[in-house]
């Protein structure tokens, strides 16, 4: 009965691994998949992270009952407040509700489909380009997905006036996805005036602000400056809802570990929001996984661990900052031309190096090097040692 069933293509970016795995080149780098890998190539697993999980093992009081539809009730209030401050009002008035999902994309994904339920506009916009996975997470939840234009291949930076026009003339109350910093595969986030001005245009025009915060204190190491944006709807005492993920900042990528948060207007509203979105979770999954959750939660609630996790994850962020210095550089050595300043100037893990896909397939195939078909490298897969290598299967690239 299943003979009609045609081969899906490999996911655009999970499908890069996919490719490295079967090449058996020694000299292969794998600049895909958005994981942090250490100096050395290697996957790590954060020493605060090791030690949760220690006490967890020891801690003979834990038992593996499931956790309620909405999941870790700790967790949840940590994970608001490590978002939107520890003195924001709208925790404080309780008027935001929150819920444990599968990391980022569970999260987006429970979001979405509260929205299509019960949100009056159902048509989402979405930056152009954005994280591949976007289009379909709101599509298939029933959204209809529209674009809004972000970035400018001209100048490798933000096409805000576009940005502005584009917003401007959305329908009355669409929702606006927003990267909340690091915004990928760009590498291009707005100034903080700049977001001002969005936040205006947006408020004005009621337009519902949907953040996806897969990077905070990736970008800058600051857990505070890379949540600035969301903080700023907050301020304004309008709704907005943010998927979090814990994948990249804690490095619990498998974990699947993340929430969603509704600000809403009153504490009323909020209390009917959560039992509306109980109602999308528990036909979905039931009920979220409780390791990783209890393992952000034992961090986040002791200041000791959670001062040992703003340390290691600034010293993640500043990995990647130095690796776009030194690729910067070995460019610059190497008379490749071109202006290559974007690969200091772009934020968080990723690099659009503005190659196209010619030059991208090239280095594929005469480097063994694997990246994205748009250009977007992962500078968390970069190292000293092999910078060099990238370099000259750039600078070939360009030179051919
Ligand atoms: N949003 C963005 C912008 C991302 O880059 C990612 C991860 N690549 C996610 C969401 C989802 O990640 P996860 O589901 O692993 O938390």
């Amino acid at each position: 009965v299943f003979d009609h069933v045609v081969r899906a293509p490999e996911d655009p970016i999970l499908g890069v691994t996919v490719a490295y795995n079967k090449d058996p080149s020694p000299a292969k780098l794998n600049l895909g998949v958005g994981a942090y890998r250490t100096e050395e190539g290697k996957p790590l697993v954060l020493n605060v992270v090791r030690r949760a999980e220690q006490m967890l093992v020891n801690d003979s009081s834990r038992v593996k009952e499931y956790l309620p539809i909405v999941g870790l009730a700790d967790f949840n209030k940590l994970s608001a407040k490590l978002i939107l401050g520890a003195d924001s009002p709208a925790i404080q008035e309780n008027r935001v509700t929150t819920v444990q999902c599968l990391s980022g994309t569970g999260s987006l994904r429970v979001g979405a489909e509260f929205l299509a339920r019960h949100y009056h506009q159902h048509t989402i916009y979405i930056p152009l380009p954005t994280w591949g996975n976007h289009t379909k997470v709101f599509g298939l939840a029933g959204l209809s997905v529209k674009t809004y234009r972000y970035y400018d291949p001209a100048t490798r930076g933000l096409n805000f006036e576009g940005l502005l026009e584009d917003l401007r003339s959305a329908p009355s109350g669409a929702i606006v996805l927003l990267h909340a910093c690091a915004h990928n595969p760009t590498g291009v986030d707005p100034t903080t005036h700049q977001w001002e001005q969005i936040r205006q245009l947006m408020r004005s025009k009621a337009l519902l602000p949907f953040f996806d915060s897969a990077y905070q204190g990736f970008a800058s190491g600051n857990l505070d400056a890379d949540a600035e944006s969301v903080r700023m709807f907050v301020r304004d005492g309008g709704e907005c809802l943010v998927a979090q993920s814990f994948a990249k900042n804690m490095g619990l990528y498998g974990e699947r570990v993340g929430a969603l948060s509704i600000v809403c207007r009153t504490a009323d509203v909020a209390g009917r929001v959560e039992s509306q979105l109980k109602l999308v979770i528990r036909p979905m999954y039931s009920n979220p996984p409780i390791h990783g959750a209890s393992i952000v939660s034992t961090i986040l609630k002791d200041r000791t661990m959670f001062q040992e996790w703003t340390i290691e994850l600034k010293a993640m962020a500043d990995r990647i900052i130095s690796m776009r210095q030194q690729l910067f550089d070995a460019l610059r050595g190497r008379g490749t031309p071109g202006d290559w300043s974007h690969i200091i100037k772009q934020i968080g893990m990723f690099t659009f190096t503005g190659l196209n896909s010619e030059q991208v397939a090239f280095m594929r195939n005469e480097y063994h090097i694997y990246m994205t078909s748009d250009g977007r490298i992962s500078m968390a897969g970069l190292s000293s040692r092999t910078v060099p290598h990238l370099a000259d299967a750039i600078h070939a690239a360009v030179t051919r």
